[in-house]
């Protein structure tokens, strides 16, 4: 069982099967929408995903909307409209330990320090709720 939700906990998802695929994306599209240096995308068949509240869609091209919630804005899904899956913007998962990435998709319009993050010294958060 996965599950996730929105940062104001108004739009919430849940899931009994394991996802399709897990990636991430480095499209300028994925960055923008979710503000990151990239997204990562976790898929499963539309019908397999159950939603408590209702995600705003945006048409972000001719070929896929993108959703948030439509109170805090936090980035939800990503949906081709020809496809029957949706992929789950893995930030919103309640627990991330749960998938792995399996490919770096859009590698060719990756930053050059979204890679470095192993790399650099670790800081521990003041902020905690
Ligand atoms: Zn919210």
């Amino acid at each position: 069982m996965l599950s996730g939700r929105c940062l104001c906990s108004d739009t919430s998802w849940s899931t009994s099967v394991p996802p399709k695929i897990v990636h991430h994306c480095h499209c300028s599209m994925c960055r923008r929408w979710t503000g990151a240096a990239f997204a990562t995308l976790v898929w499963f068949e539309r019908s397999d995903v159950r939603w408590e509240g209702t995600p705003a869609m945006f048409r972000a091209s001719p070929i896929a909307t993108r959703s948030h919630c439509g109170r805090c804005g936090t980035p939800m899904a990503l949906s081709y409209d020809d496809r029957t899956d949706i992929a789950l913007a893995a930030g919103t998962l309640d627990d991330p330990e749960q998938v792995m990435p399996v490919h770096n998709y859009g590698a060719e319009s990756g930053i050059s320090w979204a890679g470095l993050v192993g790399e650099l010294p670790e800081k521990e958060t003041k902020e905690r709720w």
